[in-house]
Formats: structure tokens, sequence, C-alpha cells
């Protein structure tokens, strides 16, 4: 087995609230021990804020489906870092700085596949099947023309890490927990707090919110924060550690999640939206459910790539478009800020933002939009 990698580690992604589920996959890995060494800020819940008064606060110790609780908040450079020199401890080679341009797949679904070093010359190597993990980078579909427009709308995010030196003072209850403050109906803004004492604050919504704002990502970011009370109070007084990044349209998605010598994992499956924290979980899931069946593969067993592979992909990505959906439409915020909630149905609701999405025991697994627009109506008709 060999890695390829574009970059070289440590390098930036965004995608740093993790999900319960996903311990699961790390530890079958064999990278938990290394993750634990690092210390990350540990992650129990999720909390939803609509105003100072309308709050909405999930623990995962508190779900439908039995499972990890709590998971981490991580700054991925050092996180990826770690899985990445895991990898390399188990002997597996990473050549880092080569890009994978062109592939040439062979009836007997081996392949040759060209990679491009860092001084643009190519080097060739054979594989026995390929894992395409390659991200937003999308190279199989990509190259072979497997693209298909997402059905979401498109969205932006523009956010930063900020050295955050007012958290104990003014969330001196709980300075640690994640947060989802609503901004407005589509647009809503998360705060992820790291255990180096920086915090990854970053805004998200539909492209006309960004088009009020036409300075600098810097000056931008700043007028958005100073625009939100407790945002202001938090982050209005402190340092950027860089300019802020931004990032719009990322939807995407591919008609097959496999096919003759390669399959695809992660956000080059499909990728949805930042809200919920889907991405790592989806990602580290589909990775190892990928790994199984290539090992049967490579062992001679038959796969069947649909049943095993794409059907429990997209069950789980299915579940999360449907939060994704009810929360810019608004009908999960007539959930998640309703009053005298059923301890139940929180429970059920738990077990989708902690990632086990796979669980059909949970009715909001099971029949995850009807349960979401039911719920929601009979809210509003209630409490109207
Ligand atoms: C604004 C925003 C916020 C997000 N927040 C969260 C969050 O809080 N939690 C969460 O779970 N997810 C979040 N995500 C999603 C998250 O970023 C991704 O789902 C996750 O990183 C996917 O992991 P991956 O391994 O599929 O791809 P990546 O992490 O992107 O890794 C792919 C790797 O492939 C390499 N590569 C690309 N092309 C090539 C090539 N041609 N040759 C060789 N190597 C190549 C890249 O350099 C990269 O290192 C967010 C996404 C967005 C847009």
């Amino acid at each position: 087995m060999v890695i390829v990698e574009k970059t070289t580690f440590p390098r930036f992604v965004i995608g740093e609230s993790l999900l319960p589920r996903c311990m699961e996959a790390l530890e079958e890995a064999g990278f938990l021990n290394a993750l634990k060494d690092a210390k990350f800020q540990e992650k129990s819940g999720a909390k939803f804020v609509m105003s100072d008064k309308t709050i909405c606060d999930f623990n995962f110790n508190e779900k439908h489906s039995s499972g990890y609780e709590w998971t981490w908040q991580v700054p991925r450079a050092d996180f990826d870092k770690i899985l990445a020199d895991e990898c390399g401890k188990m002997n597996i080679p990473i050549y880092y700085e080569s890009e994978v341009v062109h592939i040439q797949f062979h009836d007997d679904e081996s392949s040759d596949i060209d990679i491009k070093l860092k001084d643009g010359t190519i080097h060739k190597i054979s594989a026995k099947f390929i894992i395409d993990g390659s991200g937003y980078g999308r190279v199989i579909p990509r190259m072979f023309g497997l693209e298909k427009e997402s059905n979401l709308a498109p969205r932006r995010a523009l956010f930063t890490h900020y050295i955050d030196k007012n958290r104990n003072k003014i969330k001196a209850e709980e300075p640690d927990r994640i947060t989802i403050y609503v901004y407005d109906t589509t647009t809503w803004v998360w705060c992820i707090p790291f255990s180096n004492g920086n915090t990854s604050v970053g805004f998200v919504g539909f492209p006309d919110f960004f088009e009020k704002f036409n300075s600098t990502p810097t000056e931008n970011l700043k007028a958005m924060i100073a625009s939100h009370e407790e945002l202001n109070e938090q982050f209005g007084d402190c340092e950027m550690i860089f300019e802020p990044r931004e990032l719009k349209s990322w939807s995407a998605t591919t008609d097959k999640f496999y096919g003759k010598g390669f399959v695809l994992t992660g956000n080059v499956t499909e990728f949805l939206d930042p809200m919920f924290s889907s991405g790592v979980t989806l990602a580290s899931v589909s990775a190892q459910k990928a790994a199984h069946l290539v090992i049967d593969k490579l062992n001679n067993k038959p796969v069947d790539w649909e049943k095993d592979y794409m059907e429990p992909c997209m069950q789980g990505v299915n579940v999360f478009r449907t939060f994704v959906n009810e929360w810019y439409s608004g009908d999960l915020h007539t959930i998640f800020f309703s009053k005298n909630q059923n301890e139940e149905i929180r429970r059920q609701i738990s077990s989708v933002l902690a990632g086990y999405v796979w669980d059909k025991s949970n009715p909001f697994v099971n029949n995850h939009e009807k349960q979401v627009k039911s719920l929601a109506k009979y809210i509003r008709d209630t409490q109207a």
C-alpha cells in the first residue's frame, strides 16, 4: 500500500468539529492512542444559540444509539499530521508533494498512475486497486467525467482562527463548548474552541449575505463579528491568526462511488454542508467500509459494491442531507428551540448529531425526512 498526497503535511484544511461516530473508525485504524496523546479539546455535545435566552444544548451521553459519547475539536493541520505519521509508523510509504495527474485502468482492474513531483517530473506507479480520498481535489470523478451537480443551493463560508483571550472570562461556565449561533434563518456561525487556546470562527450562509460586505476578508469578518452582540463581546478585540479564508459552492457529488479498479471515499463521494459537522465522519466511515471491501477484493472474495458500499454511504449522506435542508428551511430551528421538548425525541436527534446515522431503530434515521417535517409541523400547530 502507498499513499500519494499533493501537499506536504502539516497543511491547513477546514473540518475541525468531529462527531463521536468517527471515533469507531479511528479506533479500528489504530489511531486513537496517538490522538489521545495530542490532548485535543474534547467535545461531548453541541450548543445551538438563537439568542441569550433561546438555547438548545445536546449532550452525546443522552442519545438513542449506543456508541461513543464524545469526540474532539481539532485543528486539522495537527490532527491530519498525526494520522499521516501513524501511517508512516505502520510502514505505509507516503509520497508527499506528489500529485496524481493521470490514471490508466486495465481490464483486470489494476492501473498505472502518473504522479507529478514537486520538480515537475513524472513518476509512474502501478496499483492493484485505487482508493480515491482526494477530497475537494475529486481526482477520479474529474478525470473520468463522473461529476454531477449537487442539488443543494450554493453557500459560502468565511472563517479564521482567533487567539481566544476572552473565552474563560465570557464563557466561564463552559468555555470549551462548541457553539453554533443562529445569525438569521439561513446564516449561522461556528465557534470551535481548541485546547491550544485558539478558537475557529466561521460564518456560513447564502451568497447574498456575503455580498453585503465588500471590503477585504479581514475587514468583512470584523464587520460580521461587530454586527453580533455575543460574538463581538468574545472576539471583537481578539487577534486573528490568519487572514480569513473563503470557501464557496463546495457541494458536489458523483453518480457512482465505485467502479472498475477504484472506490471513492470522503468528500469525493458527496459533500453537503458544514452544518452538523458530518464531513470528517462520513469520510472516515466511508474509508472504513471501503478498506474492508478492498481487502476482501484483494483476497478474491466476492464484493457487492452497490449493496455493501454505495447503499450505506448514501444512507448516511441522505440523513444528513435532510438535516441540512431542514436547518436552512427553518424546520430544525422550530424543533431545536421549541418549549417542553420530549426526552425520547431529543435522544433520537442527539444520535443523529453524534453521527449515528446508520442505526435504523432511530426514527430520525429510518424515516428522517418525514419525521423532521411532521415534528416541526406539530410544534408549529401546537405552540403557535
Ligand atoms: C466551510 C466548511 C466547514 C467545514 N467544517 C467541518 C466540520 O466542522 N466538521 C467536519 O467533519 N467537516 C467539516 N467540513 C467538511 C470537511 O472539510 C471535509 O468533509 C473533510 O475534510 C473531508 O475529508 P477528505 O479526507 O475526504 O478530504 P480532505 O480532508 O480534503 O483530504 C484530501 C487530500 O487529498 C489531497 N489531494 C487532492 N488532490 C490530489 C491529487 N491530485 N493528488 C494527490 N493528492 C491530492 C489533498 O491535498 C488533501 O490532503 C467543512 C467543510 C467546509 C467547506
